[in-house]
């Protein structure tokens, strides 16, 4: 599609309210009224909640450096909703030209949308041992040479996004020594590292580059600069790689979040029930507060049912951005699809965002600590959201919370005996994963009758087969406080507000006949009821 909208056209679009949009253009077809009306929307919008899309290094390269390419770009943007870009300076060893990048972003300004930086920490030096291109920041020629791409970047745009790279599993012999002597070294600089295990080692190093290499590099070359972290989806193995949420999130401008969820049963890219995109964003925005910009979720592995699963799990997230990753594989494979079914579903998305934005979620309040080890139940909290029972995701010990959830992952959390067995002495509910409750026995009485226990035997992804009656005896019992009750099959979430609100999502193919306080409610195969208070 090499034509675009006359500026005029476009302008007047915008300028005119929603619904009045086609008297102003000349005579567009049926289909570019929809496209007109959608961009108008998402302009009105964008305050509330903005799609954005990333055009890669490569992407700028190949798409974005003739008129024509460029052209394109903004034609597929305005089609899709898409009111900011982001343009990558750096990804895969590749830098991306100067003249090109400053080209486009003019040009994308020009045409009305909001334009900001990303860089791709891949390829960027010595190669670790661990995943391909990924780099050793052991290295000091290689955190010099990151140094530079950061600069470069600076020196373009005011706010730069980091792509969920941006960590290290090399285990070289630099690496291993630093790692035994505890000590970080950042150019003539060296920190204590406060253990010897490798993610102890990576979290310092990771903190510790971060200030020096990206955000003090990055400010000294341009005092506007803002930097955005954005988290991978594996939230479970972060400090693992040297992801410190709460450091990070302290040190960095703003932080974002990886919402890919894909088909579960793709063999490539499986794995992740859909009720995760939902639950990272919560923890993760319970961490970074006003700082958490939104959410990011790409194609790979999807349909365009799991697609626009991954949207609404965003959105029902609290997010205030959906990053559509990216420009260039939204033209390829499943991307076209997935776009057309988002482009019908984004006033949907638009307002449910806004009904979201000013309301507080309520429900079971899930803990899981910075830096926690899931041990044998990884991503639990993904599973147990999958079971219908609303989740209040949170990072720190829910002393208030009506009924809590605990797994493994509390054992971080060196006070969480007395903590728990308070909790336990209110008789409030509180679900706890059979491995946690093995491991406590002995340290807290677990034999009130408000203590319930969640089979999970090792096995997170075997909560799926769960039968109904099960989940059902299970929800009335933790739900009692809040109020509600909820009769439904497996892999049918619900998410409570605190004004009576509700949302029901069904991720089963087949209609899920669900009971909510004593009311039936049909939920489509693949859809959602959505029960906004006025
Ligand atoms: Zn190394």
């Amino acid at each position: 599609m090499k034509t675009i909208w006359p500026l005029t056209t476009w302008l007047a679009a915008v300028a005119v309210p929603l619904g009045l949009a086609a008297e102003a253009s000349a005579q567009p077809s049926n289909r570019d009224q929809a496209a007109i009306g959608l961009w108008n929307l998402a302009n009105t919008k964008s305050q509330t909640h903005r799609f954005s899309t990333l055009l890669t290094a490569q992407d700028v390269r190949d798409r974005l450096s003739s008129e024509d390419g460029i052209s394109a770009a903004i034609d597929w943007c305005r089609k899709t909703g898409v009111t900011k870009v982001y343009m990558e300076a750096f990804r895969d060893g590749y830098q991306a030209k100067r003249e090109a990048l400053q080209n486009a972003k003019q040009l994308f300004r020009a045409a009305g949308f909001e334009v900001s930086g990303c860089v791709t920490t891949t390829r960027v030096g010595k190669r670790s041992t661990g995943w391909n291109g990924i780099s050793c920041y052991t290295d000091q020629p290689t955190q010099e040479r990151l140094q530079r791409i950061f600069e470069y970047a600076a020196g373009l745009f005011d706010e730069i996004m980091i792509d969920d790279f941006w960590f290290t599993d090399c285990q070289c012999p630099q690496c291993d020594a630093a790692r035994k002597a505890k000590t970080v070294t950042v150019g003539e600089r060296t920190y204590p590292v406060a253990g010897a295990a490798w993610e102890d080692y990576r979290c310092e190093l990771m903190v510790r580059v971060s200030q020096e290499r990206l955000l003090v590099a990055a400010k000294r070359v341009n005092l506007k600069a803002r930097l955005i972290i954005k988290y991978p989806q594996w939230y479970d193995q972060f400090h693992e790689r040297g992801y410190e949420v709460l450091r990070e999130t302290a040190d960095f401008d703003r932080t974002w979040v990886g919402t890919e969820t894909r088909n579960y049963d793709d063999k490539q890219w499986g794995g992740t029930p859909q009720y995760e995109a939902c639950f990272i964003m919560r923890w993760l925005g319970g961490i970074g507060g006003q700082k958490c910009g939104g959410g990011w979720y790409d194609p790979y592995g999807t349909n365009e049912r799991t697609y626009l699963e991954q949207a609404r799990q965003t959105v029902l997230g609290g997010a205030r951005e959906s990053m559509l990753f990216c420009y260039g594989s939204l033209l390829e494979h499943t991307g076209p699809k997935n776009i057309e079914t988002l482009r019908q579903n984004i006033p949907e998305l638009l307002a449910v965002a806004e009904q979201v934005g000013h309301r507080r979620i309520i429900g079971v309040t899930a803990y899981k600590p910075a830096n926690s080890h899931p041990e044998n139940e990884r991503r639990v909290f993904d599973f147990v959201g999958m079971l219908g029972l609303p989740l209040v995701p949170c990072h720190e010990f829910p002393a208030d919370a009506p009924a809590a959830f605990c797994s493994l992952h509390a054992m971080k959390d060196p006070d969480l005996p007395a903590k728990l067995a308070r909790f336990i002495a209110s008789g409030k509910p509180v679900l706890l994963t059979d491995g946690l409750a093995d491991r406590l026995a002995g340290k807290v009485d677990l034999s009130s009758p408000n203590v319930h226990r969640l089979p999970v035997k090792g096995d997170p992804q075997s909560l799926l087969k769960r039968p109904q009656a099960e989940l059902d005896a299970m929800r009335a019992a933790i739900l009692r406080p809040l109020g509600h009750t909820f009769r439904t099959p497996n892999r049918v979430a619900l998410y409570l507000f605190a004004d009576g609100s509700w949302v029901i999502e069904n991720f089963r193919d087949e209609v899920a006949n669900v009971e909510l306080d004593g009311t039936t409610q049909t939920v489509p195969p693949r859809g959602w009821l959505l029960h906004w208070k006025p």
